[in-house]
Order: C-alpha cells, then sequence, then structure tokens
C-alpha cells in the first residue's frame, strides 16, 4: 500500500490549524492515518535568541518581509523525513499571486503524494524563496488576506476529499459541484412540505431513472444561470447536451 497524502504546513500562526484538525472530516481523516498532517512553527527554525522569522524590507516600505533563512531549515528538514524516504515534497507557497485554485489543482494535488504549505504573513517571504524552494504558488482569489494559514486549510480541504477513504461516499464527491464541471443539483430533506414548499414531485416517485435525469437538468440549469463560463470546459455526454439545448430554448422562449 502506498504512503499516505502528506502535507506539511510551514507558518507562524501553528495553533490556527487547531480548527482543521480537531473537527470535522479532515481531522478524522488525519487521525485515522488516511492522512498524514504536520503543522511546524516556522520559530523553530529560526537562527537568532529571539526566534525572529521576519524583517525590514530593503529599500524601505512599512511591511515587514519574511526571512528566508528559517524557511530553508524548515525545508531541509521535512526534505530528510525518514518515513518518506526516496520522495521528493511538493513546495506550494500561498500567494496572492499564484495561479488560482481549482477543483482540477485540488485533484492534482492530491496525487503528489506530499505537499508542503508555505504560509507567508505580511508582506510574504523574501523573493528567494520563491526562487529557491517554490514549485508553485498558488492563490485562493483574487483578493488579499493577512496570512497564508486560512488558504492553507482551504486547500488541505479540498484536496483531502479528492483521497480514497477521506469523504465517507465517493459518489457524493463526485456528484458535487466542479468535480465534472458543472454546479451540483438542489438538495432536498424531511419533511416533504415546509412553511407551504413541497418538495418536487419527481424526487418521492421513487423512480430511479426520472431522479437521475432531473437532477442532470437541474445541474444544466444551475450552471447555465450561475456560471455560464464553466460549460465551455465541461465535460457533456450526448444527453447533456440534448438536455442543454432543451434547458438554452425554453430560456429564450421566457418558461
Ligand atoms: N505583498 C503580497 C502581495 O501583494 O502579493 C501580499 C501579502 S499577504 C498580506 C500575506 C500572505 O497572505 C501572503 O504571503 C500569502 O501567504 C497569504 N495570502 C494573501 N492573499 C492570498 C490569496 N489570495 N491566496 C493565497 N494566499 C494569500
Amino acid at each position: 500500500m502506498s504512503a499516505p497524502l502528506r502535507f506539511d504546513v510551514l507558518t507562524i500562526f501553528p495553533r490556527m490549524f487547531d480548527a482543521l484538525l480537531d473537527e470535522g472530516i479532515v481531522a478524522k481523516a488525519a487521525g485515522n492515518g488516511v492522512l498524514e498532517i504536520e503543522v511546524r512553527d516556522l520559530r523553530e527554525f529560526a537562527t537568532d535568541k529571539h526566534n525572529s522569522t521576519d524583517d525590514e524590507a530593503y529599500g524601505g516600505g512599512a511591511g515587514m518581509v519574511m526571512l528566508a533563512e528559517p524557511v530553508f531549515r524548515a525545508i531541509d528538514t521535512i526534505r530528510a523525513l525518514p518515513s518518506r524516504e526516496g520522495e521528493r515534497p511538493w513546495v506550494v507557497e500561498l500567494s496572492p499571486q499564484g495561479r488560482l485554485f481549482d477543483q482540477a489543482k485540488a485533484i492534482e494535488l492530491s496525487a503528489r503524494g506530499w505537499v508542503v504549505l508555505l504560509c507567508g504573513r505580511y508582506e510574504g517571504f523574501d523573493h528567494r524563496v520563491r526562487e529557491a524552494v517554490v514549485d508553485e504558488e498558488i492563490s485562493i482569489g483574487d483578493f488579499v488576506v493577512t496570512g497564508g494559514e486560512l488558504p492553507a486549510m482551504m486547500l488541505i480541504d479540498a484536496v483531502s476529499r479528492m483521497v480514497d477513504g477521506v469523504v465517507g461516499k465517493r459518489n457524493s464527491v463526485e456528484a458535487d459541484s466542479f468535480y465534472e464541471g458543472l454546479l451540483d443539483y438542489p438538495h432536498y430533506t424531511r419533511p416533504a412540505e415546509v412553511r407551504g414548499m413541497k418538495v418536487p414531485e419527481v424526487l418521492i416517485s421513487g423512480h430511479f431513472e426520472k431522479i437521475r435525469r432531473w437532477r442532470k437538468e437541474q445541474s444544466l440549469i444551475a450552471t447555465l444561470r450561475k456560471r455560464p463560463d464553466l460549460l465551455r470546459g465541461a465535460r457533456l455526454d450526448d444527453e447533456a447536451r440534448a438536455m442543454l439545448a432543451a434547458i438554452e430554448k425554453a430560456e429564450r422562449r421566457g418558461e
């Protein structure tokens, strides 16, 4: 059996990750060995007696810059992990300048086996970190947050869901938004009527083929209305293409 997917996180705020590691599906997977997640405090790799991890910027400016050497020392320690001998970790810097994170990237990273996540603060890391050890910069969106910890947690969560054994029912992952390039269909649960609003009849019909078609149609409708851009890259089979043509025709007629 191959080694579980492993994340090593480098941060100056390791306790932020308690939220991820104490409760929920990712915590459970890390607890039962389906995933390995190690959060490391960059201060432990500092080189001075104050455990410094940042300093002023060359050239001036208000923001502090994170030191390169603690990162290099941490990466050296991680790369030398005896349990991963012969493997090389993929080093990701969370950065607003990176490629936008999406489901395809989550699937790709889940196959990497071993991922190191660098969480910046202040102005980010000394640029030499990027040049020397970073394989890829990843952004969670075109906005800036104060640190890489929340982006890293989002990434770990999304990537972990792609690992067999993390989410109980595999087909629930595959039916989720983006997996097939479409948005998810609407979900309902008991009771069949809430404040006068009824569950769509088809879902209580017990007719599996009709339910399957209804869900597929609803997925296409949601995507067309909310994220039509996704339809360009979606993998549509003949049935979906025919459904979409009918939906578009109905929308044009204002139905
Ligand atoms: N000076 C940097 C810039 O403009 O590119 C922004 C630094 S930001 C305040 C501090 C840290 O938060 C970054 O080093 C990065 O790790 C993280 N960060 C901020 N926004 C992010 C985003 N959209 N995606 C991923 N990480 C982000």
